[in-house]
């Protein structure tokens, strides 16, 4: 292995180890889309995604629905470190092959953002070079997975660019997501997860007067008491690209670092960093 990679592979670990000594807690989102093998951007290898729920169970970190965790931030009583919240994006098929079993052995729960015209078909909106075209799950899976205690929450219809569309198409993408869900699984639906990330604060008044309680972006980042829960940060996977950097994360120490150096690398280039890079 090149020098170079070895010290940085020991610079991660090190800071796993203080991160885990120091404990700086905070309760992580944790962002997933697609547990495959391809190694795309959007993807974690189900033998990772296994590794990565056994190290959180081994350590005693607790699983909080979203649903819990909006509840707890309005009332300000999150536990200050030693939990998490798992989400998954646009519910591919393998979450019900691959996440569902390992949730269930280790007593996690978990929000899936499905986007309702494509429950049952396939991702099409991801059809870009380096995204693997995979299924989605039907409604009767995504009745098992909330059977099983997994949240099943809005992505909208189409999965649409929601700052390009007229308020009014924009409101139909939120209110009939939601109507769908509910009549579908008989559960409420008032969370939500912007498609791409895109959203503004236009887009935050209509989840608010359509009767949604949370929402999550693709923002990196833990959210300090007071956060706005219609623009909630998370934890992105596309980060975890060793158990190091993954053990970095969830112990509280990659997210000040990367928030750093998104915020340098921002002051220093004349163009800003395209917010919706990679996001899918
Ligand atoms: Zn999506």
């Amino acid at each position: 292995m090149p020098i170079a990679k070895r010290m940085k592979r020991a610079l991660w670990s090190g800071l796993g180890t203080v991160g885990k000594a120091l404990h700086l807690g905070g309760v992580p989102i944790l962002t997933y889309h697609s547990l495959d093998p391809s190694g795309s951007l959007i993807s974690v290898s189900p033998a990772a995604f296994a590794a990565q729920m056994e190290y959180l169970h081994r350590h005693g970190f607790r699983a909080l629905s979203l649903r819990d965790y909006v509840a707890r931030l309005a009332l300000g009583s999150l536990p200050a470190r030693g939990a998490f919240v798992i989400t998954f994006d646009d519910g591919f098929r393998n979450v019900h092959q691959i996440a569902l079993p390992i949730l269930r052995r280790l007593g996690y729960t978990a929000t899936v953002f499905v986007p309702t015209d494509h429950v049952g078909g396939s991702a099409t909106w991801t059809m870009r070079p380096g995204l693997p075209q995979l299924p989605l799950m039907s409604w009767e899976e995504l009745a098992e997975l909330q059977a099983a205690g997994l949240d099943i929450q809005s992505h909208a219809c189409s999965h649409p660019f929601l700052t390009t569309l007229t308020p009014a198409e924009a409101e139909r993408e939120l209110v009939e997501s939601k109507r769908t869900i509910e009549e579908r699984l008989g559960n409420t639906a008032d969370l939500f997860c912007y498609p791409y990330g895109d959203g503004n604060a236009a887009v935050a008044e209509l989840l608010r007067s359509s009767g949604y309680r949370g929402a999550v972006t693709l923002e990196f980042g833990l959210n300090s008491p007071g956060a706005d829960p219609l623009r909630l940060r998370r934890v992105g996977s596309a980060h975890f690209t060793s158990p190091a950097k993954f053990e970095a994360c969830v112990w509280g120490m990659y997210t000040p670092l990367l928030r750093a150096k998104l915020r340098l690398r921002s002051a220093l280039s004349s163009t800003p960093p395209d917010p919706r890079r990679g996001a899918v």
